[in-house]
C-alpha cells in the first residue's frame, strides 16, 4: 500500500472510532482531503483509495490541478480566504465553498455562478477565537449574514466552517467547536454541515458534531511550502 493508502486507512480508523464514541454514524463524517502545496500525482492515489472529496485554498494552484485531473470525477471544494476579483472562477469551478465570510462576495458567487450548474453549496466561515483570528464572520454578524445568504438564488447554504485557535487541550478544542455546533443551531435554518477538524483536532470536532473533516497534513504529509 502506499503511503497515502495507509493514511487514509488509518483516518478512516480515527473517524470511525471518534464517531462511535459519541454515538454517531461513521458515514456521517466525510474526509475532506486538504491538498494544497500537494502534487497532482498525490492527489490521485488518493482517489484511487478512495476519496472524491478535494479542498484547495489557492485559485490558480486548483485550477491547475483541476485540468491535470479532468479525468476523474473529483468534488472540488474552495477552503481558503476569497478575494472579490476571484469570485468568478470560483463560482465556475468549484461545488462547494467553505470560506465565506461576508455579503459581498456570497452576492457575486450567486451571480457569477453558470446557469446550467446546480446551486453552490456554501458555508460561512465563522470566528469562534476572537481577535486570534483575522477571518472569519463575527459570531454577533452570523444571524443576518446567514438569512442573507440563504435568500441568494444560485447558492445553498449548507452550515458553518470554522478553524479555531490550535491547541492540544482536548477541553479547549471541545469548546471551540461546541460553541459552532451551538451557533448553527441558534440560526433555526435547515441546515446540515458542519465543516471543523483538521489533523490535529477532529476527535473532538467529530464529538461535537463535524459532518466535514479537512484534512491534509494526517494524509498528504507535512507541507513544504518552499516546493509547491
Ligand atoms: C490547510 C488547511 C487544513 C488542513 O490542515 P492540516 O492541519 O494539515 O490537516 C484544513 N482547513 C483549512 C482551511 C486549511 O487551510
Amino acid at each position: 500500500m502506499s503511503t497515502i493508502a495507509e493514511n487514509i486507512s488509518t483516518l478512516a480508523e480515527r473517524i470511525r472510532s471518534a464517531a462511535q464514541a459519541v454515538q454517531r454514524d461513521p458515514a456521517s463524517v466525510g474526509l475532506l482531503a486538504v491538498s494544497k502545496t500537494k502534487p497532482a500525482s498525490d492527489l490521485r492515489e488518493a482517489y484511487e483509495a478512495g476519496l472524491r472529496d478535494f479542498g484547495e485554498n489557492y485559485l490558480q494552484e486548483a485550477l491547475g490541478k483541476q485540468a491535470e485531473l479532468s479525468d476523474l470525477p473529483l468534488i472540488w471544494h474552495f477552503i481558503g480566504p476569497i478575494q472579490s476579483n476571484k469570485t468568478r472562477a470560483i463560482a465556475e469551478h468549484f461545488a462547494w465553498v467553505h470560506s465565506v465570510d461576508r455579503l459581498k462576495i456570497a452576492q457575486r458567487l450567486s451571480e457569477q455562478r453558470p446557469p446550467e450548474l446546480p446551486p453552490l453549496n456554501i458555508c460561512i466561515q465563522v470566528n469562534v477565537s476572537g481577535e486570534a483570528s483575522k477571518s472569519g464572520c463575527s459570531p454577533e454578524d452570523l444571524p443576518a449574514l446567514a438569512q442573507a445568504i440563504s435568500a441568494l438564488p444560485n447558492l445553498k447554504l449548507r452550515g458553518l466552517m470554522a478553524i479555531p485557535e490550535p491547541t492540544d487541550d482536548r477541553d479547549e478544542q471541545n469548546a471551540s467547536f461546541a460553541a459552532v455546533s451551538t451557533l448553527q443551531a441558534q440560526l433555526g435554518l435547515p441546515l446540515d454541515t458542519l465543516s471543523m477538524g483538521m489533523s490535529h483536532d477532529l476527535e473532538a470536532a467529530i464529538a461535537q458534531g463535524a459532518t466535514w473533516v479537512r484534512i491534509g497534513t494526517a494524509l498528504f504529509g507535512a507541507r513544504n511550502y518552499g516546493q509547491p
